[in-house]
């Protein structure tokens, strides 16, 4: 009888370690789809001076610096999770305390001129959703802001002579003027103006997937620059 006891123990205690465990796989499966972050800004000059141009919002001309294009969740293989979750759609009332701030470093650009609640929109929709394991909406726009402040991209460039002045600049020496300055090898995106001169758009660098702190990116982005790029003024 004794012995019984002591086989069904087992095999209860054993039932239970197995159901833990597919539990916390299925909490991992379902709530983190990504490895890291793509932090990306855009050059506002970039935007503008190409064949689709642009329109200031209705707050008007951002400042001549990089703006916020948003923080997106990415995977190692270079493929990455979007449009994750319709019932969570953006709410513009959960971040009321960020919308100055929202206005003044993230921009919008597309046309015709708007306050910017449909970029900041879209950009939760299709990639905030992917992250809502890791980051609320109110906290995927806060820590956003806040991971602008920690690298002041435009500065950088500036002390190492690479200046928002129309002239071209090698990808080389834009590149190290940002790995000098903050430590990581940033993703230069490049668009072409309406001549067709190939110029800095977009500077990716990556954040880990807890969202707290810059990394080296595990995987770049495709695509390509020339060697010898303009950036623009604004
Ligand atoms: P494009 O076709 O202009 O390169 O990218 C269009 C949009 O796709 C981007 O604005 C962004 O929302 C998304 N996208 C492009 N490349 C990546 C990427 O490497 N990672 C993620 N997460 N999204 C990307
Ligand atoms: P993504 O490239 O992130 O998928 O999509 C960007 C979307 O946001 C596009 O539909 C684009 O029209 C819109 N959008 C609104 N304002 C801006 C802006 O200032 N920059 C960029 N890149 N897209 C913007």
């Amino acid at each position: 009888m004794k012995m019984m006891m002591m086989i069904s123990n087992n095999n209860n205690a054993l039932l239970l370690i197995k159901l833990l465990t597919l539990h916390s796989l299925l909490v991992l499966a379902a709530s983190q789809d990504f490895d890291f972050f793509y932090f990306v800004q855009q050059w506002p000059g970039s935007y503008c001076d190409t064949k689709q141009s642009c329109c200031y919002p209705s707050t008007g001309k951002p400042a001549s610096d990089f703006g916020i294009h948003g923080l997106w969740p990415n995977r190692n293989d270079g493929s990455y999770p979007s449009n994750c979750d319709s019932t969570n759609p953006f709410d513009v009332s959960k971040i009321s305390d960020l919308t100055s701030h929202m206005q003044s470093e993230w921009p919008t650009l597309s046309c015709p001129s708007n306050n910017g609640l449909a970029f900041w929109g879209h950009e939760w929709d299709k990639h905030g959703t992917c992250s809502e394991s890791v980051l609320n909406q109110h906290d995927y726009f806060a820590t956003t802001l806040s991971l602008k402040n920690q690298i002041d991209l435009l500065q950088a460039l500036k002390s190492a002579g690479v200046q928002p002045n129309g002239q071209k600049y090698t990808l080389s020496s834009i590149k190290s003027a940002i790995q000098g300055a903050s430590g990581f090898t940033p993703w230069i995106e490049c668009n072409n103006d309406t001549s067709g001169n190939s110029q800095l758009y977009q500077i990716y660098l990556c954040v880990d997937s807890s969202a707290s702190r810059f990394i080296q990116c595990p995987v770049f982005p495709k695509g390509s620059c020339g060697s010898s790029i303009e950036f623009p003024k604004f």
